[in-house]
């Protein structure tokens, strides 16, 4: 049986750990040619590149950087002679922290950081990719987030950084069509290891540190009652990277997120 991704070409940033890995993963099971990761975490990469041996490309960079994109194109034409998806997924947490917590210093480095992160890579990645995947006709794919669409998501950088990224899969959903495709996956909380921002000294922490307190305090904000794992969202990744399965989307995003907004907002 051949796979959703039979010999296609993709991308994927913050590759190592958490839900970048689990698309890496499933990408490659779905029969890709191969995939070119890219993360700052050099240890990282290189279990992954254990893993997946010859389907396997790796780029130790920062997707805040221009050379991080250009280079990860590069592998992938040189490598595996085309380029069909690119997954903009490198991202930083805020940790729920609200305005009235920032002095006007720690709140311009904060977002400089942050938005730097989480909003100017999904940029560069966008531009670096956009010839190759036009000549292949092939797709954006984005990690969104439920705060994308909802206040409670995190703190105000991150919560409006997300709002940003859908303004992002909009925007460049329109200029890029026909050509190239351009959608979101839109997780909820999630049982990864994702990091603050050194700006605020939360380089370090980790959202799903301890993986119980996390499970036990994510699952009852969703109606079906999930602290969910990585993989949970890999498959949405493949479909929006196939052109057999969706084909005719763009400008969307998949919230996978135990329906959150479908949660009651009063008792009846
Ligand atoms: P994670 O920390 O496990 O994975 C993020 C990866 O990005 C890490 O490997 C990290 O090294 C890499 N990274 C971070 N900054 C980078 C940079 N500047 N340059 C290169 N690589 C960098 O966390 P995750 O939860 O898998 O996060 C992946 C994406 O999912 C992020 O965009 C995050 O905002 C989003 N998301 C996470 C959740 C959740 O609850 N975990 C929910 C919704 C959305």
């Amino acid at each position: 049986m051949t796979g959703w991704l039979t010999d296609q070409v993709a991308i994927v940033t913050g590759a190592s750990a958490g839900i970048g890995r689990a698309v890496v993963d499933r990408y490659i099971a779905e029969g890709a040619r191969g995939v070119v990761a890219v993360d700052r975490d050099a240890a990282g990469l290189e279990a992954l590149s254990a893993a997946h041996g010859d389907r396997l490309r790796v780029v130790v960079g920062d997707v805040r950087e221009w050379a991080t994109h250009e280079a990860a194109v590069t592998a992938a034409r040189t490598a595996y002679g085309r380029l069909d998806a690119a997954v903009g997924n490198a991202g930083v947490f805020d940790f729920h922290r609200p305005l009235a917590k920032y002095t006007p210093e720690s709140l311009v480095s904060a977002m400089d950081e942050l938005f730097a992160i989480n909003v100017r890579g999904y940029l560069l990645l966008a531009l670096a990719a956009r010839e190759a995947l036009a000549e292949s006709r092939g797709s954006l794919v984005y990690t969104a987030s439920v705060a994308s669409q909802e206040a409670g998501g995190g703190g105000v950088l991150y919560v409006s950084s997300k709002h940003a990224v859908l303004g992002v899969i909009r925007r460049l959903a329109m200029e890029f069509a026909p050509d190239i495709r351009v959608n979101g996956v839109g997780p909820g909380g999630t049982l990864t290891q994702l990091r603050g921002t050194e700006s605020l000294g939360q380089a370090q922490r980790s959202l799903g540190a301890d993986r119980e307190a996390s499970a036990a305090r994510i699952a009852p904000t969703n109606p079906l009652r999930l602290a969910q794992e990585p993989e949970d969202h890999a498959g949405l990744y493949v479909l929006l990277a196939s052109r057999r399965d969706s084909r005719a989307m763009t400008g969307q995003v998949l919230y996978s997120d135990g329906g959150v907004g479908v949660r009651p907002i009063a008792a009846f």
